[in-house]
């Protein structure tokens, strides 16, 4: 096999924004993805494309949309999100444990990051569905999230494939990614098995784009803790935690929370790992217009905390410490039009009733007394003195209430009634290698391992507890291009 400037280990968002940027240099550059190509684009395909970004007003989203229509910008309140407001976003949700050093390159470097894939062929678009209400007559964004990848996480994956197609870069499905060598210092070649036969790949530097462990139950079990296993795995079955593996046997420091995931409220019946032709339509995330139970038939989280962006990661695991693994989530007609286009799918596990007592009699597994005496004790405690709001942090609360609802609090009480069941989904994993701000792996000492790069969900050290909702890809493109570029440096150099 040929030698290459740079290799590139997976084929999903962070992966192939390396390639291209390593390519822009004029590298030669491969691509190692473990997944057959029908399956590829990792967790990368299974999402909406959904993708946080600093601007200023509108006039840097038409920069990033020149598509956006004279009628759009009139009928939208775009607002902005600054720096500033991403900056404390990330370190708020993250318990401030987030290194600063990596959340403010990742916040520094979105918008100029974004166009740049628009260059490359990546279109972008305002995300009406699921980030705006109608106010008035008019859509108003809230909570930073605006922007998402034309065609979802399946287009994003196109664009960037047919990018590195059309700049020359070779990728290989089938392909997995076994060992790094490590001659002297400098990392000099990926060995990995193609089809069923043993591959030498030498090259100048290698970037590890492989994903989490999310898909392996027992380093799931080992560092998420017991119950993990239990967990549905959203996205690919290929994050087996290969990358991190290969890293931490040739001396890579770990870095961040190793112990802690991104994991949502999740179908109860989806299947064990994501399915492409459903994507993300098995999560449940307008549970801050209701109210969810759990198999004792009590409320047990806030359900409107924060927004929706700020919660849904966390709650997750919340749900996974439930008996049974599960919960219910309960809505009423007054909010049906608020609920995501997810609750509509075929593939749902959903009751209706039009009074509570025969709602409640038809939740499975749950003790349908205590759901009912539930559900009326949260009733009273709803302070209809304050209007309901979906756009803001509206305070309509629950005083009184051992377990508050501090937000969007409404009554139960209009037939029809409707409830899903959700267990836990597990997106992504949080701990990973670490990294400096060109996206070299260091070692335990704090030194860079010549010719190691890593990015995506691989990078340890950004999110800890909780996640803003968005700043996967976006992470994932901006560390990708700058380990694309870092390693072909290094490649040209050596
Ligand atoms: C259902 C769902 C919805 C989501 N929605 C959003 C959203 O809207 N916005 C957002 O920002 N984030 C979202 N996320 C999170 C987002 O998917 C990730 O943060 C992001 O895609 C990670 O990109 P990545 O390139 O690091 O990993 P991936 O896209 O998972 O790519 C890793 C690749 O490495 C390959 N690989 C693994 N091991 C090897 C090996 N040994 N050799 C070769 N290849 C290997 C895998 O097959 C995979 O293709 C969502 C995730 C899921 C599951």
């Amino acid at each position: 096999m040929q030698p290459y400037d740079v290799a590139i280990v997976g084929a999903g968002n962070a992966a192939l924004c390396a390639a291209l940027a390593a390519r822009e240099t004029g590298a030669r550059v491969v691509v190692l993805e473990s997944a057959p190509e029908e399956l590829s684009g990792g967790n990368t395909r299974f999402t909406a494309g959904a993708m946080r970004v600093v601007y200023d007003g509108v006039g840097d989203l038409a920069r990033l949309m020149p598509d956006l229509t004279e009628e759009e910008k009139q009928r939208t309140d775009f607002g902005s999100y600054p720096a500033d407001a991403f900056f404390e976003d990330m370190g708020r949700v993250t318990q401030y444990r987030t290194d600063p050093e990596l959340a403010e390159t990742l916040v520094g470097r979105s918008l100029d990051t974004l166009l740049w894939m628009r260059s490359k062929g990546v279109r972008f678009a305002p995300i009406y569905g699921r980030q705006a209400f109608k106010v008035d007559g008019r859509f108003k964004f809230w909570g930073g999230l605006t922007v998402e990848a034309w065609g979802g996480g399946p287009g994003l994956v196109e664009a960037l494939t047919r990018a590195c197609r059309d700049s020359g870069i070779d990728i290989l499905y089938d392909c997995r990614a076994e060992k790094l060598v490590r001659e002297q210092q400098a990392i000099t070649a990926v060995i990995a098995r193609h089809r069923g036969r043993m591959l030498r790949i030498e090259a100048g530097a290698v970037v590890l784009a492989a994903g989490g462990f999310q898909a392996n139950p027992e380093w799931r079990t080992r560092y998420l803790g017991p119950g993990w296993d239990l967990a549905k795995v959203r996205g690919t079955r290929f994050n087996q935690g290969d990358g991190l593996r290969m890293a931490l046997q040739i001396g890579a420091a770990s870095r961040g929370n190793w112990s802690g995931c991104h994991a949502v409220g999740w179908e109860r019946n989806a299947p064990e790992f994501g399915d492409l032709d459903v994507g993300d339509g098995f999560q449940k995330h307008s549970y801050p217009f209701g109210i969810m139970l759990n198999a004792r038939g009590r409320r047990f989280v806030d359900e409107g905390a924060d927004f929706r962006n700020f919660t849904y990661a966390k709650y997750g695991r919340v749900i996974l410490e439930q008996p049974g693994q599960f919960a219910w989530q309960i809505f009423d007609r007054k909010v049906a039009h608020l609920l995501r286009d997810e609750y509509r799918i075929r593939q749902v596990t959903r009751v209706t009733a039009d009074t509570l007592e025969a709602l409640v009699a038809k939740l499975d597994d749950v003790d349908a007394q205590a759901a009912l005496d539930e559900i009326r004790s949260y009733n009273a405690a709803v302070d209809v003195s304050k209007p309901f709001d979906p756009n803001v942090k509206d305070g309509r609360g629950t005083p009184g209430l051992a377990v508050p609802k501090s937000n969007w609090a409404n009554r139960i009480d209009e037939p029809p009634f409707e409830a899903y069941a959700v267990t836990c989904g597990i997106t992504f994993t949080f701990g990973g290698l670490s990294i400096d701000r060109e996206a070299r792996v260091l070692d335990a000492s704090g030194k860079p391992i010549p010719g190691l790069f890593a990015a995506g969900e691989m990078v340890g050290g950004l999110f800890y507890f909780n996640y803003p909702g968005g700043t996967g890809l976006t992470a994932g493109a901006v560390f990708g291009r700058i380990a694309g570029t870092s390693a072909a440096t290094v490649a040209a150099a050596a």
